[in-house]
């Protein structure tokens, strides 16, 4: 007998992590490899967040916390969904949970049964089907086309829910595309939403901040108040702050949801670091003045990206919204052969002859769910980003 849980046949690693690994194994072995695969910001946590972190410590705060964060942080997320989001949640209707990865990943444990389903729009961020499946949950995928912008239309939406439908996720900016929902566009799938009360909404708006071109970020509950008793409005300070190893993710919702939700961490983590909680609350309180520079080097890097990716032959690249992620597809290079003689027949092998040939990893669409794309991530240095951009260039005119 097999000391393994069957459950974990339905799951397979983060293929993100996955690419990341590779191409730091690529590299420890001596190749000159870009990785273009992590997400994370490439930028330093800012200093006030880090002193913040030190004068806690000295302080003495570094014994257990309430399981669902410190009242301190939970009230400067009270006052960041009042302030940003016009959302007005108590203290009691705030959880924070080890990245928002764990926020999530507490919920779906918490509401999703053998035989429930999940709407997941495709491309998706990878862990949203995985998570569904531990929870025995039925993952139900939405392609969105990118002649919709990669976004879900209303009338997907509605085709896809049945009496068995449990939850939306809807993630905006996207984690993979960069996409990001319009006020109108939330509007619209508000209407199909309250035409099914049984239906529940997770919003992940992790990149709320990464947002270009002078658009709006918009988030559902704002969009649609009478939405608010069956969202779960979900964020962090991974992405916006460059905290993603301080494990910080956080969500507000309906009571009873959010009670639920601490049972399973009061079961598994307990909380996050109450280091980590008072350095998310300095980052939640104070102005964000640094940011407007990271904003201004991401759309540079966005745009140079998506310049070069559709200069290269066989590739288009649309420009999105936000995150620092692009999405180009390679549907020009499919049936083509590689310099190694390999015949480029999905968007798998032309990210691994990508690697092979010119030391450029990105991760392959199938991995988000929609063929045949790839993921960039363009969270790093305009140097690293011209020469990989070079160097996807070369390779796709090496391809016959
Ligand atoms: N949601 C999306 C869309 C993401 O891209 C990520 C991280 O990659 C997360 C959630 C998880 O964030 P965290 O690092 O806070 O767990």
């Amino acid at each position: 007998m097999s000391i393994l849980a069957k459950r974990l046949s339905a799951i397979k690693p983060s293929p993100t992590i996955a690419v990341t690994q590779k191409a730091a194994d690529l590299k420890a072995a001596g190749r000159d490899v870009i990785g273009l695969g992590a997400g994370e910001p490439d930028f330093d946590t800012p200093d006030h967040v880090k002193k913040a972190a030190q004068d806690a410590m000295a302080r003495g705060e570094t014994k257990y916390t309430a399981v669902a964060g410190t009242l301190a942080l939970r009230k400067a997320i009270v006052d960041k969904f009042k302030r940003e989001n016009n959302l007005t949640y108590t203290p009691d209707q705030v959880t924070v949970g080890c990245g928002g990865k764990q926020v999530i990943y507490n919920a779906i444990m918490a509401t999703v049964e053998p035989g429930d389903e999940v709407i997941i729009p495709a491309p998706y961020w990878v862990s949203y089907p995985d998570i569904t499946l531990l929870a025995g949950g039925t993952p139900v995928f939405v392609e969105c086309a990118e002649t919709d912008g990669f976004k879900l239309t209303p009338a997907a939406l509605e085709q896809a829910i049945t009496p068995k439908t449990k939850w939306l996720v809807l993630n905006s900016p996207s984690n993979p595309t960069g996409a990001a929902y319009s006020a109108a566009d939330l509007r619209a799938l508000a209407d199909v939403l309250l035409k099914h009360p049984h239906v529940w909404i997770m919003t992940d708006d992790m990149y709320e901040h990464l947002v270009y071109d002078g658009f709006t970020f918009a988030t559902i509950a704002e969009v649609e108040p009478a939405l608010i008793d069956r969202t779960l409005t979900m964020n962090g300070v991974s992405k916006s702050f460059a905290m993603t190893g301080w494990r910080v993710g956080y969500a507000a919702g309906p009571l009873p949801l959010i009670k639920a939700i601490n049972m399973i961490q009061s079961q598994s983590s307990t909380h996050t670091s109450s280091i980590s909680q008072a350095a998310a609350a300095a980052a939640l309180n104070e102005p964000m003045d640094f940011f407007e520079a990271w904003r201004a080097a991401f759309k540079a890097r966005r745009d140079l990206v998506v310049k070069m990716l559709n200069e290269a032959e066989g590739l288009s690249c649309l420009t999105p919204e936000g995150a620092f992620y692009v999405y180009p597809s390679c549907a020009g290079v499919i049936g083509k052969t590689a310099p190694s003689g390999k015949k480029i027949e999905s968007d798998s092998d032309f990210v691994t002859e990508l690697l092979e040939s010119e030391g450029v990893a990105a991760v392959q669409g199938a991995a988000f769910g929609l063929s045949p794309y790839f993921r960039i991530s363009y969270a790093t240095s305009e140097k690293a980003l011209t020469e990989a951009c070079t160097r996807i260039q070369r390779f796709c005119a090496s391809l016959k």
